[in-house]
């Protein structure tokens, strides 16, 4: 069944509603008639949503769905749809199910036949994207870098391996973590890995920063504070290009510079970049086995 047009009433189904990420004129008059005319809009946060409502005087009653009740409740509103209702999901910004909740219930609707429409506006990662200035032919979304500095390198490396084909990614990032994983991109690529950084998109301080990670990580050290919310791109040079150091070769530093046994070495080593010893010992093995590490 298709979602029936501006005259008709609304069709039964789940939709899935863009709200504005900071301005609300990126509300769109679709998402604006939906929101009105469903039996109930599940939300994020049902405070964040009561502002969006008072804005634009909707009357639909509201529940709670999110990250922590994101399964039991998708089951509850899965069987509602299922005897007609139409029932529209938002979260706090932008677009449900792009780092929000929202994903569960669209495939559990699926599952149960009912009719799922995506009713698209505003989002953070595509918006900073068109504005970037980067390759958009090929890209990718990777949601929020790992919060912990070894497993945020590891992902960087992993990247870095792909190098090119990973075509122009783009990540969220709190603005407590930014100028860490900015580190961390200059660490694993090199101080002239062109980057972007997108802040406030939409808002009133809207920015953008572009250039190579280091003065752009400079620009930002300057500043009193680092505030608002950030969109992080590049697109990662090629693996002969970056200097990042091969396992093999942290642990030949960590021996030589603070006279670590061999084993100590790679423990710290491991511990760093968030993997397990094992895991290290075997990536020292390949690399040892590929000439590389030295
Ligand atoms: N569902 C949302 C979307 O479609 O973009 C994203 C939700 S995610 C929980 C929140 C993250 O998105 C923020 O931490 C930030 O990285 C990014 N973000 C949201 N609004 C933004 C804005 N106005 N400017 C820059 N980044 C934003």
């Amino acid at each position: 069944m298709k979602d029936s047009g501006r005259d008709a009433p609304l069709a039964p189904g789940l939709y899935l509603v863009a709200t504005p990420i900071g301005n609300l004129e990126d509300i769109t008059l679709r998402a604006l008639r939906v929101l009105s005319q469903a039996d109930l809009i599940a939300c994020e946060d049902t405070r964040q949503t009561q502002k969006l409502r008072n804005h634009f005087s909707i009357e639909t009653p509201t529940v709670s769905y999110h990250q922590h009740n994101e399964s039991g409740r998708a089951r509850e509103l899965v069987e509602r749809l299922k005897a007609g209702e139409r029932i529209a999901v938002v979260s706090d910004a932008g677009t449900p199910g792009i780092a929000d909740p929202g994903a569960e219930i669209a495939s559990l609707a699926i599952a149960a036949g009912v009719p799922v429409f995506p009713v698209p506006g505003a989002n953070a990662a595509l918006s900073a994207l068109v504005a970037s200035g980067l390759n958009v032919e090929s890209f990718s979304f990777r949601g929020f870098l790992p919060a912990k500095s070894g497993q945020r390198r590891t992902a960087l490396e992993e990247l870095r391996r792909q190098g090119m084909a990973a075509g122009t990614c783009a990540f969220y990032e709190a603005p407590h973590r930014i100028m860490e994983a900015l580190a961390d991109v200059e660490a694993v690529f090199g101080p002239e890995q062109h980057v972007v950084v997108a802040r406030e998109l939409t808002k009133l301080h809207e920015e953008f920063l572009r250039g190579p990670v280091r003065s752009v990580r400079e620009t930002l050290a300057a500043r009193e504070s680092v505030r608002g919310e950030f969109v992080l791109l590049f697109a990662p040079v090629a693996v002969e290009e970056g200097p990042a150091e091969s396992l093999g070769a942290e642990v030949a530093r960590l021996m030589r510079e603070l006279g670590l046994p061999e084993m100590d070495a790679l423990k710290r080593t491991a511990k760093a970049r968030g993997i397990g010893k094992s895991e290290a010992y075997r990536e020292l093995q390949r690399e040892r086995g590929s000439g590389k590490g030295r």
